[in-house]
């Protein structure tokens, strides 16, 4: 028998290895196997009696590695080395996420073992993060002989230990000074117990739930729950902000643990909240599992294995929590569909929405796509393509209603001669009154693409990184200009680099200058400012939302970040600054998609509560359609003129978008490699190859970067050509690097 093995860090390729006589090896284990002189853990991928292989391309005699003996492991024909052992009986992969993977890997046209590598969370790779071990302590009561006759020592602690009735041995030793040896001696004579037991470091450890039970659903959300159970393909739930889709989820969940099977619920990292897990804790208790980065790695290696074990059914988690290693999968919730956080920006690129959608059909599970403003491809897909059914909540549940929303003109607030005003009259207004009547507001800043920029008044000279070619930030707090991308920071200059002229100044404004400026026109309201900067440690992001969930401040000043899923029911006025601000970035065609989705999911945040939501919104051109209808609340007019737009242009989701970009240290590497590529696609049927040209960051960290957009009918066909055209070598070399993005999202 042979088995076919992903070995850690070798990204590119699998392995054969002979299974020896009386070792019973399994697709899924983690086993460990010589590797060139040394041992490594790897995973079986597949096992048979033939030399299995998975891919063509790999050819397992010589695919092996180095020949020969050197760790006295038996050898099979033809020199194929054997697997040494198994890790681990219980598996760490179905087949089906190996199929899955398998699947992933053909489809970004990545490595199978760097598919399998991002399914595994690193501190579960690693392995050393192992769970943690507790030995309790037991009196044996009566004794097993007359303690009289122990040592005095050992009769004093028998004697506190019982006195205490056991417990942790650590604990045992610190109370009574003793040594972990002193009680194992205790335990040799048979006085007392010592065992060991595994605890779980529990995310959700030390915190109180209060239970709660399913509610009675309203009309829409009993018709979109049957439409989830009863469906034979993906569902897309399109329900409006407060529709109640977590409890149509909820409910969809209890019917599939009742039989017998698990459930996984994606969110977006930045809405994986305490108060999102405690809502689903809350219904099922210890039967949540949460995988999450913030975690510590103990408690997300404990959380995997929870998972694995089949202690845990219900796994909440950002998007690598969709190869959860759940046995029997019966429903996996995307929920925000739309949320670009989905798409991973690193190798292997894959879309965990996507993911969901063909695990969900590889187990025969239910999928459930939610979003209030649903992406362009699902929209299509449950409308117009018939691959998903489409179940729609088009209420608020209970009596509250949506927000109305104002558009303010910038234009008009703009005094001649002055600068733009960072705040409205009318909103200056809104904020006043709900401080009097002690309501809460959010003010959400729309940073993307757009950075408060050191720019020179007189000659126009904006200030780039010297690594990067993005622009730089000025920070007031530390009074430092700092590149995002690569960290990298400088004092402000006092005058300008180009024309000399003094006088730099600060263009555009960040969450810290609307803070100074709010202090100004507001001296008195309370404010809590959240972006990257204020909740870098590791709690702030929860204890600042909690101080606000708590009245302990009027307004919630924030970035994307405070755009999705929060709940507050005192907030009654959502202001929008600059709402325009992503519309203006000339290389993003979905700029327009996600202006509509951050203003409707912003807007979603006003009055979830008894009272009514007021939203305003700040922008230089109301006039424009993503911002007309977002404040309009039509989402049915954005996405009927929005595709007809990427229809006309043959874009995604009409066309599908590869996009290959090349980067090298050596500018003139990078260009050459890109033109021979593009040389390569003109010649692959089916595919639109755009010139190769310097990507819209040019250069990234030393690196210069070169692009070639690719479009074909479907994402196989571009990932084939790909597969083709690109050398798998060159993706991994160090002074040129080749990177493959399918249905790419970002284009940077
Ligand atoms: P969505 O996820 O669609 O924005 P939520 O699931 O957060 O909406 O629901 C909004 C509010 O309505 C929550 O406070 C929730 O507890 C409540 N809710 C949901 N369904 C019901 C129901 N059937 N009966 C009463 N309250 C409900
Ligand atoms: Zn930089």
């Amino acid at each position: 028998m042979f088995a076919h093995v992903a070995v850690e860090n070798v990204p590119d390729r699998l392995f054969t290895y002979v299974i020896p006589e009386g070792l019973d090896v399994r697709v899924g284990q983690r086993v460990v196997v010589p590797w060139r002189q040394v041992m490594r853990q790897g995973y079986a991928v597949a096992v048979g009696d033939t030399a299995p292989c998975l891919r063509k391309r790999e050819k397992p005699s010589e695919e092996t590695p180095e020949q020969g003996d050197l760790f006295g492991t038996p050898s099979g024909p033809k020199g194929i080395r054997a697997v040494a052992a198994v890790d681990d009986p219980l598996p760490y992969f179905s087949e089906t996420t190996i199929r899955l993977l398998q699947w992933m890997a053909a489809y970004y046209s990545v490595g199978f073992t760097l598919a399998l590598r991002s399914a595994l969370p690193a501190p579960v790779r690693e392995g050393h993060a192992g769970a943690r071990e507790l030995y309790i302590v037991t009196p044996v009561v009566p004794p097993p002989a007359d303690p009289k006759r122990l040592p005095s020592r050992r009769r004093q602690l028998y004697e506190d230990i019982v006195r205490v009735d056991g417990g942790r041995l650590a604990q045992l030793c610190e109370e009574f000074s003793t040594t972990p040896a002193t009680v194992r001696k205790l335990a040799a004579d048979g006085f007392v117990t010592c065992e060991k037991t595994v605890v779980s470091r529990s995310p959700m450890a030390g915190r109180r739930v209060l239970p709660d039970r399913p509610r009675p659903l309203t009309a829409e959300q009993a018709s979109a729950l049957k439409t989830i159970l009863d469906a034979d393909r993906a569902v897309l739930l399109f329900g409006v902000t407060g529709s109640g889709k977590t409890e149509v989820y909820m409910q969809a969940i209890a019917h599939v643990l009742e039989q017998g099977r698990g459930a996984i619920v994606l969110v977006p990292e930045i809405s994986l909240t305490p108060q999102t897990v405690t809502r689903f804790a809350a219904r099922f208790g210890s039967r949540v599992a949460v995988l999450h980065s913030a975690l510590s790695d103990g408690e997300r290696h404990d959380e995997w294995h929870r998972i694995r074990r089949g202690e845990a059914m219900v796994v909440v988690g950002p998007r690598s929590a969709v190869f959860a290693p759940l046995a029997k999968v019966g429903l996996i919730v995307v929920d925000e569909e739309h949320d670009s956080g989905y798409k991973q920006d690193e190798s292997p690129r894959y879309s965990a929405r996507d993911v969901a959608v063909v695990r969900a059909r590889l187990e025969h599970a239910i999928c459930v796509l939610g979003s209030a403003t649903p992406s362009l491809e699902s929209w299509r897909n449950a409308t117009i393509l018939g691959k998903y059914r489409l179940a729609e909540m088009a209420h608020r549940v209970g009596h509250s209603t949506l927000p109305s929303v104002m558009t303010v003109d910038m234009r008009e607030e703009c005094k001649p001669g002055a600068l733009v005003p960072i705040f409205s009259q009318p909103l200056i207004e809104a904020l006043k009154t709900r401080i009097e009547r002690g309501e809460q507001s959010i003010l959400f800043l729309n940073r993307r693409g757009y950075a408060p920029s050191v720019q020179c008044p007189k000659c126009g000279y904006v200030m780039t990184c010297e690594r990067c070619s993005a622009k730089m930030t000025y920070h007031i707090k530390d009074d430092t200009v700092r590149c995002h991308l690569c960290g990298a920071w400088s004092r402000p200059p006092m005058a300008c680099p180009q024309c000399h002229a003094p006088g730099f100044r600060y263009t555009g404004f960040g969450t810290q200058r609307v803070e100074a400026a709010l202090h100004a026109i507001l001296p008195r309201a309370r404010v809590i400012r959240m972006d990257a900067d204020a909740t870098a440690r590791r709690h702030s992001h929860d204890e600042l939302l909690s101080s606000f969930r708590a009245k302990e401040a009027d307004i919630l000043l924030g970035t994307q970040m405070i755009a999705k899923g929060l709940d507050f029911p005192n907030v009654t006025l959502v202001g929008i600054l600059a709402a325009d601000r992503s519309l203006n970035i000339a290389y993003d065609f979905r700029a327009a998609e996600r202006t509509f989705q951050l203003i409707a999911q912003v807007s979603g945040r006003a009055g979830r509560g008894e009272l009514p939501g007021q939203v305003i919104v700040q922008t230089f051109s109301p006039e424009h359609p993503a911002i007309a209808l977002a404040a309009a609340c039509d989402y049915r007019a954005f996405v009927a003129q929005e595709l007809a737009e990427r229809e006309a242009a043959g874009l995604p989701p009409f066309r599908k978008l590869g996009c290959v970009t090349v980067t090298s240290p050596d500018p003139g590497l990078a260009e050459r490699t890109a033109r021979r590529a593009e040389v390569g696609f003109r010649v692959c049927r089916g595919i639109d190859v755009s010139p190769a040209s310097p990507a819209p960051l040019e250069r990234k960290e030393d690196l210069y970067r070169w692009q070639l957009l690719l479009r074909a009918e479907s994402s196989q066909a571009i990932s084939a050509a790909c597969e083709h055209v690109l050398p798998r070598a060159e993706r991994l070399r160090k002074d040129l690097r080749v990177l493959v993005d399918i249905d790419a999202v970002f284009l940077s």
